[in-house]
């Protein structure tokens, strides 16, 4: 009885032993844990900053209470330094914005400049503010064809204009093949289908490429109502050549496009598509917002009227008809064949046959 009531309590001994030695241990790791090791346990596998960056919405959310609200940045696992950047949203109203801007064209543009002087654009014209998370997602869209020269003014002056307005931008410059009439908004349809199967935008700007804001507070984003922006061109002596003009430059939330089957494909040759554009806006109720004179000054590139692009005798009939050919006639009912793609260093080239009147 001696004998086993000594063993017994040599087992005790030895069980409080091991307890007590398990919870030092246990303690030892709760203490050395960080509040920011532990997240790991939501199985979140963060790779690199740039991953962050594109989720930060979501990771935002998750760390909405854990985060030291005056810290953006914060280490997270030091050992093998990756980093967690939890970025806030930008700003309404870009603090970088200079205000009225010198253009002009008499110097000639290198694009190897250009692209020097934009060291944070990414491959295809691609750019994202790197401190904060860009309110919206926006195409920039380009009919194109034998303007290269224009093109060079328009990266120039454009690239660090929209980067000062904080945007997640994409250029995409969408060029007709073959020597058949010039369709602008046929071109415009396209521009708009391939940059969404690219990224998810959800503002479409429409641009001429001889176009150049002297201001940059223009913002080339989108509004609660569709929005023209070439408000005042020098062109037309710095106003609205008519009410509703909605040439030039104009942006569009993607419901807003969707909402008017967007543009229309059977205009060829120069005029009467924007009057259509703003036809189809007006049938679905919708109004134009517009900067202010003084704020949506632009210049335009002097230039002769292109080859295969004369104004189209039709225009006027059409625009009289586009309350019924809007349902049938629009992104809907595009067709066209991508020729290529290319991923230049300050703009993605979309080269399309978009077939003949
Ligand atoms: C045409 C438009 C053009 C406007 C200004 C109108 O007659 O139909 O397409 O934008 O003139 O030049």
């Amino acid at each position: 009885m001696l004998y086993s009531v000594g063993f017994f309590s040599k087992i005790c001994v030895a069980f409080v032993c091991l307890c007590g030695i398990h919870l030092i241990v246990a303690l030892f790791f709760y203490l050395s844990e960080s509040p920011f090791t532990k997240i790991k346990n939501y199985k979140m596998i963060l790779t690199d900053s740039y991953i962050l960056n594109s989720q930060s919405h979501r990771i935002s959310d998750l760390f909405t209470n854990l985060r030291d609200n005056e810290t953006d940045e914060i280490r997270f696992n030091e050992t093998t330094s990756q980093k967690l950047t939890v970025l806030k949203q930008c700003p309404e109203t870009s603090p970088r914005l200079e205000g009225p801007l010198h253009i002009e064209f008499s110097q000639r543009v290198d694009l190897e400049m250009v692209y020097k002087l934009n060291p944070q654009l990414m491959k295809g014209g691609r750019y994202k503010p790197s401190d904060c998370v860009a309110l919206q997602k926006v195409a920039i869209i380009i009919p194109f064809r034998n303007r290269d020269e224009h093109l060079k003014y328009w990266l120039y002056y454009l690239h660090p204009i929209l980067q000062r307005q904080q945007l997640d931008y994409g250029i995409y410059i969408v060029e007709q093949a073959g020597e058949s009439t010039f369709n602008r908004a046929k071109l415009l349809n396209v521009g708009y289908a391939e940059a969404l199967k690219e990224y998810d935008y959800d503002c479409f700007i429409f641009s001429d490429v001889d176009i150049i804001p002297m201001d940059d507070r223009n913002i080339y984003k989108c509004s609660s109502q569709p929005r023209h922006l070439s408000v005042s061109m020098d062109k037309f002596g710095f106003r609205l050549p008519y009410k509703h003009y909605f040439g030039g430059v104009s942006a569009m939330s993607k419901q807003q496009f969707e909402k008017i089957n967007g543009f229309p494909n059977n205009y060829w040759g120069w005029g009467g598509e924007d009057d259509d554009i703003f036809n189809r806006l007006k049938f679905q109720g919708m109004t134009i917002s517009r900067p202010s004179g003084e704020i949506g000054k632009c210049r335009m590139i002097r230039h002769s009227r292109d080859k295969k692009n004369e104004a189209n005798p039709q225009r006027f009939k059409k625009i009289s008809h586009t309350r019924q050919t809007m349902k049938t006639d629009g992104i809907r009912s595009l067709k066209y064949t991508v020729i290529s793609i290319e991923k230049e260093k300050l703009y993605t080239k979309i080269t399309v046959d978009i077939g003949k009147p």
